[in-house]
């Protein structure tokens, strides 16, 4: 019997992996593919914050942004390139953010890297720029390293059965707990205000002459530069799926849309692209992530009647999956929280420590409820 079954081996089920097993926990770890074979093995995992004037959006990649810096150093230093992040706006709307959020932030923030300042473009000079100590992960190899000590299985998950006080996987294995971390995949429990945005990715890695020093993010995300390759991420598709979409996906035209991008921001000689990765990201449609216990739908309607139309309901009265949770929805940031959010989830199942309705789940049931 293992303390925690977790189904997904991305970023957000290594993490949670991580927290368990540092908690002293027996992990079984479920990947139909492999470990970090989803969006987490296409990221260019680049660790920053949001550049936006507020919102709650914005919050919650500050506190996940610092914790995650310290926590990757800490605990993961091999894996985790320090860098400085140059963040350069796009257009006069977002000169006018980062104005804003740079008299706002309570980061340290640098001078942006000479080195970096002559390989602009003049478009790029003319715009509001920020600079801060930031970081790039190995994203493979973060996931390995996490995961390591919990059993793996490569297997798709098809089954959950609950079976008086655990869960039952694919017949065969159980675990007092079971979390959710299936990405932009189906998620095996099927409720209607749950909702996952699938979001195509294509990164590309390049060798150049151009040495780039640092990070550098304006219409895509630049790399500093690692024996001559500089990784460019990322395209945002919301049109192509893999499973859908009946075409095949445009390795080239994805391609020419990388490299035009980074070259309206940076001047890149003897440009060679050595390797394509691509993958979907899961975003929730308030853009926010999902961590939490899984409302059931119908039971809760039934139970809760007139209480479920209050503006601000109690998510306490609703009635949940038994040790059922789920870690999902971070969007393009999912390097940047799950380290974060995989200790709150932790906490919560492991020591009922309560979640923000921010992120949790019920926040969907809620509304969905409220329209019905
Ligand atoms: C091109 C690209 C660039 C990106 N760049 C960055 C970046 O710079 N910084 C950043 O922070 N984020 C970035 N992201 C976003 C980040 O990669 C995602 O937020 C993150 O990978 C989400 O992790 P996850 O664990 O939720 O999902 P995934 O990594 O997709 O993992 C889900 C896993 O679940 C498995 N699975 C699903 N269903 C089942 C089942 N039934 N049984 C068994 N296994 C199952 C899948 O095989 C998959 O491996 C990028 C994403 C892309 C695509």
């Amino acid at each position: 019997m293992y303390d925690v079954a977790i189904i997904g081996a991305g970023i957000n089920g290594c993490s949670v992996a991580y927290e368990f097993m540092k908690e002293g926990k027996r992990v079984i770890l479920f990947d139909k593919e492999g470990i970090a074979s989803g969006g987490s093995g296409a990221a260019g995992a680049f660790i920053s914050p949001k550049f936006s004037k507020a919102g709650e959006l914005k919050e919650l990649l500050h506190e996940a942004f610092v914790y995650s810096c310290d926590f990757y150093e800490k605990n993961f230093p091999l894996c985790f390139t320090k860098a400085t992040l140059t963040h350069i706006a796009k257009d006069e709307a977002d000169d006018e953010a980062l104005h804003v959020y740079k008299q706002k932030t309570t980061l340290k923030l640098k001078k942006i890297p000479k080195d970096l300042e002559q390989l602009l473009t003049q478009e790029a000079k003319k715009r509001e720029s920020i600079s801060l100590e930031a970081g790039v992960i190995d994203a493979k190899r973060v996931c390995h390293a996490m995961s390591c000590g919990a059993q793996f299985v490569k297997e798709k998950v098809e089954r959950l059965i609950f079976n008086d006080d655990y869960w039952v996987i694919n017949e065969t294995y159980s675990a007092k707990n079971v979390v959710l971390a299936t990405g932009a995949y189906d998620m095996l429990i099927e409720e209607p205000y749950i909702q996952i945005r699938a979001i195509w990715g294509h990164r590309i890695d390049i060798t150049t002459t151009t040495k780039n020093p640092s990070s550098v993010h304006q219409y895509v995300s630049l790399s500093p530069s690692n024996d001559g390759i500089l990784a460019i991420g990322a395209t945002h598709n919301v049109h192509y799926h893999p499973e859908k979409t009946k075409e095949p996906y445009d390795i080239e035209q994805g391609r020419v849309e990388l490299l035009k991008k980074a070259t309206q921001t940076m001047h890149l000689e003897n440009v060679k692209v050595i390797q394509d990765y691509t993958g979907l990201r899961s975003g929730s449609f308030d853009y926010l992530p999902m961590v939490g216990s899984l409302v059931l739908s119908n039971e809760t309607l039934l139970t809760c009647k007139d209480s479920l139309y209050v503006k601000k309901p109690d998510f306490r009265e609703y009635v949940y999956y038994p040790k059922l949770t789920m870690i999902n929805g971070s969007g393009g940031y999912g390097f940047v929280l799950a380290p974060y959010l995989a200790k709150i989830l932790t906490e919560y199942i492991l020591h009922g420590k309560e979640i923000s309705k921010t992120i949790n789940p019920a926040r969907f049931f809620a509304r969905w409820a409220r329209k019905r």
